[in-house]
């Protein structure tokens, strides 16, 4: 397997690697022909580029168009793609999270409605890769979130508060993988589904007090349940479910402010998109872009020799 590159850990040296279209259109190419154009057609190994954007090849022995950009989000787009790299840029490594409004001052885009479509576009590849399920040990959780609403100064958040349910593994005293999701309510059947859907049978399972958790045991869990009132003085049971609960309200009400029901199932998966990659910046940057999953990954060399 050849290594991930290294990712750009400022703005300067992502700036000097990603500053040109050329740049990305050259990183886009090395990403799809890693070892030189080849033909899906015919396998022929010489290509013209068609395109006044040198975003489409075609093949010299058989005709066949490629594009750089099929696959990925980029692709038909209008918008050039140093924009969709830093706005990939961005919506990785800043946090807490990025809201469209920022997207588009960041980018010093004319139009909102762009920041919107480009954010929309890179958060539908946050969605789908996480389906395995988590393992070993996990805490599982459910809070109220939300109610946030625009233009409240002060008092009580008013609005609609939805219940979600968080499922996180413990490694070590840090924390593994992520889950969170909505629940229609904090029913045992509920809370049953969630975690089935989440957790491997068999994982240790650990759970507040409440009742509707009992259920867990009966289906393959080793199911720890503690009742808060049985903790420590000042031992907070199930620690890293609510530090990734009050990461994620702090996130949420310091960025998207005013986040319609519709909507937060997408912001939940973003915020898991994020802690699950936390450690792997580049990664989550090229799934968002649509990358990794097509394409096998891109050494530094290949991108540097390409853009040479
Ligand atoms: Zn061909």
């Amino acid at each position: 397997m050849v290594p991930r590159p290294a990712y750009p850990r400022t703005i300067l040296e992502f700036q000097q690697r990603f500053g040109t279209e050329e740049a990305c259109r050259e990183y886009l190419f090395a990403s799809r022909w890693s070892e030189g154009f080849l033909c899906p057609g015919c396998g022929g190994g010489e290509a013209g580029a068609m395109h006044r954007r040198r975003l489409v090849w075609q093949c010299k022995g058989c005709g066949h168009q490629s594009s750089v950009t099929a696959g990925t989000v980029m692709h038909g787009t209008r918008t050039p793609l140093r924009t969709w790299f830093w706005a990939a840029y961005l919506v990785t490594t800043h946090h807490p999270g990025v809201s469209a409004k920022q997207l588009q001052r960041q980018l010093g885009l004319s139009r909102y409605e762009t920041a919107w479509l480009i954010l929309q576009k890179l958060r539908r590849a946050m969605v789908a890769p996480e389906r395995s399920l988590l393992t070993h040990e996990v805490e599982v959780d459910e809070f109220f979130l939300g109610g946030y609403e625009e233009g409240l100064k002060g008092g009580r958040q008013r609005g609609k508060k939805a219940l979600v349910a968080v499922a996180i593994e413990v490694r070590g005293r840090g924390s593994g993988r992520l889950r969170l999701q909505v629940l229609p309510d904090a029913s045992g059947r509920s809370l049953l589904a969630f975690t089935q859907a989440t957790t491997a049978p068999g994982a240790i399972v650990q759970t507040d007090g409440l009742q509707a958790y009992r259920a867990l045991a009966k289906h393959g869990y080793e199911h720890r349940r503690r009742a808060q009132s049985a903790a420590a003085p000042g031992e907070q049971l199930l620690p890293r479910a609510h530090r990734a609960i009050s990461n994620l309200k702090a996130w949420m009400h310091g960025t998207h402010r005013g986040v319609g029901e519709e909507h937060l199932a997408i912001y939940l998966d973003e915020y898991v998109f994020r802690h699950n990659r936390r450690a792997t910046p580049m990664a989550a940057f090229q799934t968002l872009l649509g990358l990794g999953a097509l394409h096998g990954p891109t050494t530094y060399d290949q991108i540097t020799r390409r853009a040479a």
